[in-house]
């Protein structure tokens, strides 16, 4: 799935995520998950972060449970 398809399915907008600081590599989703962010879908707190490349909007953070990870990560299929 591409990160519109991804943001369409959690209902997000581009322009109220988190934009990603520079290079964020596996350091950085570490430190981004040590933050203790919320889940985008459902508000639990996150258990992973990934990084959307939105193009125009650049780089943003979605932080996201594992249950929606997953819900995600199947709806990619
Ligand atoms: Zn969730």
């Amino acid at each position: 799935m591409d990160a519109t398809g991804m943001l369409h399915l959690l209902n997000a907008e581009p322009t109220l995520l988190p934009p990603v600081q520079g290079d964020a590599n596996g350091d950085g989703i570490e430190a981004r998950r040590a933050e203790g962010h919320n889940c985008l879908r459902c508000g639990k707190p996150a258990d992973t972060a990934l990084i959307a490349d939105l193009g125009p909007h650049d780089k943003r953070w979605l932080d996201l449970c594992f249950g929606c990870f997953n819900t995600v990560r199947l709806a990619d299929q």
